[in-house]
């Protein structure tokens, strides 16, 4: 029996899902205007590592999950700008560096990646009804939320209302009816982005945003909604109050599962403190995503987790013993130790410390539910450069193309070549293989 801890609940819930051969999980998916950190990479291996854990516990195709891709954002337009360059260049690039990351760390691309520019009609729909139910008002070109007219609002994050608007860093604008009512669409001017409506040519909020494509993909109420601490408020909040008034009342999410941030010393890691790490990086630095993901999950996924060298020279330390461990052996049966650890809501650090007492298949087969022992020994300890790190700088040189830096992207090149890897361009992209 899988336990989760329940944001709304403020506690640890059995899993039951409605229904057993169709689990729904909706996990908030990248804004795609710049390279993933190891922080927006912690809630992608969590969820990846709840839905193996779902998967082995019900069934290999028992499970549908969500992450979206949120393409349409004012750091988009404003990143566009910047290059002078459309806004699909630049999410085109940053949601494929994004994929290539989180793929190097064992990351299984989700059942579903819903596209915000694609799902424009769902959106338009879900504020048209807030609309006539009267929970949503037009003003200026922009189309608000009337948080008052919601009585349950708040009911996630538990904050009273001076704290929302506080916590909210709410704009005052003289179009707002309340100074917590939020955008569900605002008006584009001429030469952004922005498709026709009932309130003119705009684009969504990033709110309504999940709450239609949930609706759309999965239905009125899923099982797990997940997502960074960060977004339990105003994100999440805004999400149930605008699914729950559109749908009568049904709630949107059964559990909601929140990780912790990854800290650098003091700070959370953030963009807009200057003080992120990310996947490339450090796959450019040889590490292998294998190591990246052990670090990821050697703290409990509530805790907040530090992020140092020592971290990661551990994390690779106990591969290097767990793959001597399982040796060349077959995955076996999973180890009930293991999976009682995974099933009390997501234990990886007490699974972690469970695979050392291990080895053989059965250390294979339960390191393996974990995303971890993917290769075989032979392959994680041979000399020369590894696949992720090659990855990594494939990456990094087509970002160089990308920016017009050919002589980046030619020294690349070249110091692979040194290496003994060759780099062949094609239409789906760049390969690699050994010269
Ligand atoms: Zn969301």
């Amino acid at each position: 029996m899988i336990r989760l801890h329940d944001t709304m609940a403020r506690e640890k819930r059995p899993f039951v899902p409605v229904n057993r051969e169709r689990i729904t999980m909706y996990v908030c998916g990248p804004t795609v205007y710049g390279r993933a950190h190891i922080g927006n990479a912690r809630p992608a291996v969590v969820f990846d590592t709840l839905a193996r854990l779902i998967r082995h516990e019900f069934g290999a195709n028992s499970l549908v999950y969500a992450r979206n891709v949120t393409d349409v954002d004012d750091k988009i337009i404003a990143a566009a700008q910047a290059e002078g360059v459309e806004p699909e260049v630049i999410t085109e690039r940053y949601e494929r560096f994004y994929l290539e990351d989180m793929g190097a760390l064992g990351v299984r691309p989700p059942d579903i990646a819903p596209h915000a520019t694609r799902e424009i009609g769902p959106m338009v729909a879900m504020i048209q009804r807030l609309i006539e139910l009267g929970h949503a008002y037009e003003a200026q070109g922009h189309v608000l939320f009337a948080v008052p007219s919601d009585p349950d609002y708040g009911v996630l994050s538990r904050r009273d209302r001076e704290a929302m608007i506080a916590g909210a860093r709410v704009e005052v604008a003289p179009y707002k009816r309340d100074p917590a009512d939020f955008v569900l669409w605002k008006p584009s001017p001429d030469g952004v982005i922005g498709w026709d409506s009932p309130w003119g040519r705009g684009r969504p909020g990033w709110h309504i945003e999940c709450s239609a494509m949930i609706r759309a993909h999965l239905g009125e109420t899923i099982d797990v909604h997940g997502g960074g601490l960060d977004l339990i408020f105003p994100h999440h909040e805004n999400e149930i109050a605008q699914s729950r008034c559109a749908h009568g009342g049904l709630p949107l999410a059964r559990y909601w599962v929140h990780n912790g941030f990854v800290d650098m010393g003091a700070e959370k890691m953030s963009k807009s403190l200057g003080n992120i790490i990310t996947p490339a990086e450090l796959l450019a630095q040889g590490h292998k995503g294998e190591t990246l993901r052990l670090a990821l999950l050697s703290a409990h996924y509530r805790q907040p987790l530090p992020w140092t060298e020592a971290l990661v020279s551990q994390a690779k330390a106990t591969l290097d013993g767990l793959y001597r461990a399982a040796g060349d052996a077959e995955p076996a049966d999973v180890d009930s130790g293991v999976l009682e650890a995974l099933s009390d809501d997501l234990n990886t650090p007490l699974a972690l410390s469970r695979l050392s007492a291990l080895d053989g298949g059965t250390l294979k087969a339960s390191a393996q539910l974990l995303g971890l022992l993917q290769v075989s020994g032979d392959e994680w300890f041979q000399g020369g450069a590894d696949a992720d790190a090659i990855e990594g700088r494939i990456a990094e040189r087509a970002e160089a193309k990308n920016n017009r830096d050919f002589a980046t992207a030619d020294r690349i090149r070249d110091e692979l070549k040194a290496d003994g890897i060759i780099l062949e361009d094609g239409p789906g992209g760049t390969t690699w293989r050994r010269e």
